[in-house]
Order: structure tokens, then C-alpha cells, then sequence
């Protein structure tokens, strides 16, 4: 049986958390010490402080990070978040995880990650452009497009994107739309990149369902966080006939047994909260997560399935369309109560295997249909799911482990080849 007390004091540090998560999939394998040794801190780190003149003159400096995990397998990639919680241990984990993402889907790229200090929701347009072209400035002798190869993540999107990768053009004196993913489509972004965090969720969650013998049609969803990734996948599991019981932002969550009126919903969020939102109950952000559904998708922050709280999730499937949503001890709980858990790094991976074919066509110079695009992803996250359904099976493991499982073997194979450990 689980001790509760020990759960109790679970760590909440990102960084710590990855660290076991190393420790306990490298254990399976039987991974020499010196190749967790070496997975378990990030290669290169830049702490970067750079001023910004805001609109009523006064200059204020920022604090950001990018980190590069490890770069065995290709250049590093992955996201840049604004945020005001954005620390320097949460930027490594994030780097971290997202080595172990492009692993379980097989692309060839190591894990970076980057963040601001900032609240972007109080800055103007103006403001809001400038510290996204000075933190690119900051950092543009770190990243390229064959080095390390921002995105967007939390509160960034296609615009702070565009931006960047304009300032570091400008700066190489080359058009290089490679140095970024998730750009303005007229600027060389991807179709279908702007979905595909979620529609790469919804795909393993079909195929989880599938293995349980059932189908989306009448499902019930919890979505904690209405950015990007969570409202897209309200929308696409709306349209296979799931139905949306509870959403919820920052701000407010709202629960309707009929289900949530999805369009409005949107039309709320994008002119301000889903608060304006009528005809729905409201309910409280822990509330939400312990409802009685099928399925809970947790697509904002880090830590909110918790040893506290883990024993009380009713849903059967939870599908982490955040990353590192859910801690080691919760996953535990989660386990004992025969819940499955679609990891973060499988389930929110149709984001950067869309990176990637974007990468891939700017350097091509060469574009794809969306449906190629939507194809081409379909194909990568059913591969994985059931390559780490499989690992899971054979090992008597939980989806995680077996996901880390399946890529630290890549990622230690091409250390090896490289001939940096035994
Ligand atoms: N920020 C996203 C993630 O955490 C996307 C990264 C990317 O596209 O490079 O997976």
C-alpha cells in the first residue's frame, strides 16, 4: 500500500520531478550510470537580462532562460513561454521533457526550452513586440535553425513567433524561417500547426478508447485550461460526439451537464474570460479535475494532479495535453486506481511533430496540404501510442515509464554511437 504521509511531501520542483522520472525508466533498462548521468542535467543554459522601453517611456529589464537538454540526436527544440512563474529549474525540466516528447515520436531533435519572466496579458501590442524581439536578440547567437529551434508554448503564439524570427533575420542578414516553428503561415508556418498540439492529443485518446472498446461518441470531457491546446480539443472531441461537461481558464471553471456551448465559449474567451459565459454552473478549479467523467485533460500548467488530490480523479483516461501535469506521486495513485495516463511527452507531441514537418519544409523551401500535414501526424502519435502501449505491456509498466523507456533507448543508442558514454 502507498504511504499517504510520504506522498504528502512529494517534490513540486519540475526539475526534480524529471530526475526520477529519468532515474525510474533508466532503472528498467538497466542504463549505465554515466548515461543517466548525463541525461539528467541540461548541456548548456543561458540566463539572459535585457532591457525594454515600455510605452510611457520607462525602461524595464526582464529575466528569460533558454535551456538545451541534450542534442545527441539533432539540433534542440522547443517552446518559449511568458509567464510570470517561468523560473530557471522549470525551464531545464521543460528542456528535459521535451527530449524524452521528440524521442517517443522519433524526430530528430534533442529538447530545449526557453521562458520570460512576464505577464504578457498586461503589456500593449507595442510592448508585448519589443521584449519578444529582445529576448530573441538576447538569445540569437544560441539558437539557429541546425543549433536550437524555438516555438511557441504558454501564452506565446504565432505573432511573438513572426517576430522573432524577423529580429533574427535581420540580425544574420538572411531570411531564415527555419530558426522558428509555429509561425504565421504567410511567413512560412506550417497548415496545421496551429492544431496539432490537439489534434495529436485526440488521436491518442482515440486509440485509448479503442483499446478500452469504445468510442468518442457521448464521452465526457473535463478540459482544465482554454489556451491553445485545450480549446481545440473541446472543439475537435465536440465534433467526433464527445461531449464537453467542463472547461475552465485561469480565471473561472464552468461545468454544464448538457454539455458547454463551445462556440460561445470561444466568442467569451477571445473577448476576454469564459466568466461572461452564460447558462453553465460554476465551479472551483479543483473541482473540476475530480469530476466524474471519462476523460480529463489537463492542458495548462505543471502539478495539479498531486499526491493530495490524485485518489479523488474519476476519470477513466487522462490525456495531458500540459506538460507535467501530473507528479511522480500522483502517478502512483493513479496506477493503484487503474486509471490510464497518456504522458505528457506522447500526448502533447502532435505540437512539435508539427515543428518539425514545418522545419522540414522551410528548409525545403517546399510546402505541404494540411492534409498531408494532418496525415503525416495521424500517422507518427498511432505509431507511438501503441509503441509505448506495447513497452508498457511487456514491462508490466504504466505509459510513462514505458514512454521514457522507449526514448532513452534512442536517445542513449545515438549517445553511444557518438561515442560519449558505454
Ligand atoms: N511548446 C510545445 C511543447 O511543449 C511545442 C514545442 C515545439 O513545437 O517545438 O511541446
Amino acid at each position: 500500500m502507498l504511504q499517504y504521509d510520504t506522498l504528502q511531501q512529494e517534490s513540486l520542483n519540475p526539475y526534480e520531478i524529471v530526475q526520477e522520472q529519468i532515474e525510474k525508466a533508466a532503472a528498467l533498462l538497466n542504463l549505465s550510470r554515466e548515461a543517466v548521468e548525463i541525461l539528467k542535467k541540461p548541456k548548456r543554459v543561458l540566463s539572459v537580462n535585457f532591457p525594454v522601453k515600455m510605452d510611457d517611456g520607462s525602461v524595464r529589464v526582464f529575466e528569460g532562460y533558454r535551456s538545451q537538454h541534450i542534442d545527441a540526436l539533432g539540433p534542440t527544440k522547443g517552446g518559449i513561454r511568458f509567464h510570470p512563474d517561468v523560473n530557471l529549474d522549470e525551464v531545464k525540466a521543460l528542456s528535459m521533457w521535451m527530449s524524452f516528447k521528440c524521442g517517443v515520436v522519433e524526430l530528430p531533435y534533442g529538447g530545449g526550452k526557453g521562458g520570460v519572466i512576464c505577464d504578457p496579458h498586461t503589456f500593449s501590442e507595442g510592448e508585448l513586440e519589443r521584449i519578444s524581439r529582445g529576448f530573441m536578440e538576447a538569445i540569437s547567437d544560441f539558437v539557429g535553425p541546425n543549433k536550437d529551434i524555438p516555438a511557441p508554448d504558454v501564452y506565446t503564439n504565432a505573432k511573438i513567433m513572426g517576430w522573432m524570427m524577423d529580429t533574427y533575420s535581420r540580425l544574420k542578414g538572411e531570411v531564415s524561417p527555419g530558426v522558428i516553428t509555429g509561425k504565421p503561415i504567410i511567413l512560412g508556418g506550417s497548415l496545421g500547426r496551429n492544431e496539432a498540439t490537439a489534434r495529436g492529443c485526440v488521436v491518442t485518446i482515440i486509440e485509448a478508447l479503442k483499446q478500452k472498446g469504445k468510442e468518442p461518441t457521448n464521452a465526457t470531457v473535463a478540459i482544465q485550461g482554454f489556451g491553445n491546446a485545450g480549446r481545440i480539443a473541446a472543439e475537435l472531441l465536440h465534433e467526433l460526439g464527445a461531449k464537453i461537461v467542463a472547461i475552465s481558464d485561469s480565471k473561472v471553471a464552468l461545468y454544464a451537464e448538457e454539455g458547454i456551448n463551445l462556440p460561445k465559449a470561444i466568442q467569451a474567451k477571445d473577448i476576454g474570460t469564459l466568466s461572461e459565459l452564460e447558462a453553465v454552473t460554476k465551479i472551483n478549479h479543483a473541482e473540476l479535475l475530480e469530476l466524474d467523467v471519462d476523460i480529463l485533460i489537463p492542458a495548462a500548467l505543471e502539478n495539479v494532479i498531486t499526491a493530495e488530490n490524485a485518489d479523488r480523479i474519476k476519470a477513466e483516461i487522462i490525456a495531458e495535453a500540459a506538460n507535467g501535469p501530473t507528479t511522480p506521486a500522483a502517478d502512483l495513485v493513479l496506477r493503484e486506481n487503474g486509471k490510464l495516463v497518456i504522458p505528457d511527452i506522447l500526448s502533447n507531441a502532435g505540437g512539435v511533430t508539427v515543428s518539425y514537418f514545418e522545419w522540414v519544409q522551410n528548409l525545403m523551401n517546399y510546402y505541404w496540404t494540411e492534409k498531408e500535414v494532418n496525415d503525416r501526424l495521424n500517422h507518427v502519435m498511432v505509431r507511438s501510442y501503441h509503441n509505448v502501449s506495447r513497452l508498457a505491456e511487456q514491462y508490466q509498466t504504466d505509459m510513462r515509464t514505458a514512454a521514457y523507456m522507449l526514448s532513452l533507448l534512442r536517445i542513449t543508442e545515438a549517445m553511444k554511437a557518438r561515442g560519449w558514454c558505454n
